[in-house]
């Protein structure tokens, strides 16, 4: 069967053609999909018969909600979704005083092995479907009842390693009959795979791009990133000012703050020499989140107060993230895969 939820609206535009129904059925389905229904049968401006035609081949498959759990501290809650082969993926949900933010997972698990990361320890399941990305979305507005503003693609899983889907999945949720999500509420963030980063620059798209960097040369990137090995700094620094050439859109440098490893007043100025020739950037500084099968501890207060000050000083904008869901490991490399017996 296939999944209605995993199509965009050219898609079935052309697809329906094909079974001879008119195009204008296409986006009815598609404005009912997207309206949150969970059978064929409800998409009540349908035909019986067309429904049932319909069904032949395509169903509603929508994920389902396993847990919810919310952050006593400040509200953040996160919700446990399995998808239909088992698989548990992890949906956070972020309220923020300009509206809610939702970070969602784009694998289920990860291959790229970074070391201070919850999502990568059991490796890759599989891709997601663009599908299971848009009804992460769907699945909290519904069971929140709230419309969720911004949507990060920053859960388990390394978007531009499910380039395709995560393509479709901005099509899909950007799309007016849809969820209507304006492209630039939405972010990807990866780890740097270079190649992807051009393609991505190409389509032109909207999106906000964040760039997982952690380390500000490549010696140490290497040691901490498995990515690093393959593209160097340098590398990455060109995809990036492609990227900003083709979209203009600002780029985010996400840095964990991990206390003896990349935090020191050295580390930072070698971090300000390599941001400063971008022309538009930011540098996110995140206290690393403690996981438990690794040994690294998050960065004193003050030597995060000092980096970011020679940051600052350099001419390079940064800000201190917020922590937000540490109590139910919520927060940034702590997502990580599960599986139902
Ligand atoms: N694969 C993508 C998407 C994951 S986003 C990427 O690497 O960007 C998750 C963000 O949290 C990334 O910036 C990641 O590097 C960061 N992160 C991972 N583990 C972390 C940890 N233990 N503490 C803080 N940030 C972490």
């Amino acid at each position: 069967m296939i999944d209605l939820i995993d199509k965009t609206k050219d898609e079935l535009q052309k697809e329906m053609v094909l079974k001879g129904m008119p195009r204008f059925r296409a986006n009815q389905i598609f404005k009912w999909v997207n309206s949150g229904i969970e059978e064929i049968d409800e998409m009540m401006n349908l035909p019986k018969n067309l429904r049932e035609r319909l069904k032949e081949n395509y169903s509603i498959n929508r994920i389902k909600l396993v847990k919810r759990y919310e952050d006593g501290k400040d509200s953040t809650r996160k919700f446990l979704f399995s998808l239909n082969d088992g698989n548990i993926i992890e949906t956070v949900l972020m309220k923020y005083t300009y509206g809610y933010s939702l970070c969602i997972s784009s694998q289920a698990g990860c291959r790229m092995g970074c070391s201070f990361c919850a999502s990568t320890i059991d490796g890759l399941d599989r891709d997601l479907t663009a599908g299971e990305m848009v009804d992460q979305i769907s699945s909290v507005e519904k069971l929140e009842g709230i419309r969720i503003s911004n949507i990060v693609i920053m859960g388990s899983g390394e978007p531009l390693d499910n380039f395709e889907n995560t393509i479709r999945f901005i099509k899909i949720v950007n799309d007016k009959d849809g969820l209507n999500k304006g492209q630039r509420h939405i972010s990807i963030s990866t780890c740097g795979l270079v190649p992807e980063i051009y393609k991505l620059g190409e389509l032109g798209l909207q999106v906000n791009l964040s760039v997982s960097l952690h380390a500000p040369n490549d010696e140490l990137r290497r040691q901490l990133m498995p990515i690093a090995k393959k593209y160097t700094l340098k590398d990455l620094m060109q995809a990036c000012e492609f990227y900003y050439e083709k979209t203009s859109r600002k780029i985010t440098f996400e840095y964990a703050m991990i206390k003896n490893v990349n935090d020191s007043d050295d580390m930072a100025k070698q971090l300000a020499l390599l941001l400063k020739p971008l022309r538009n950037s930011m540098v996110n500084l995140i206290p690393v989140n403690e996981i438990e099968e690794r040994n690294y501890k998050k960065s004193n207060d003050d030597s995060i107060v000092r980096f970011s000050k020679i940051l600052t000083e350099a001419g390079v904008s940064n800000t201190v993230r917020r922590k937000l869901g540490t109590e139910i490991d919520a927060a940034c490399g702590q997502l990580r895969r599960g599986f139902v017996k």
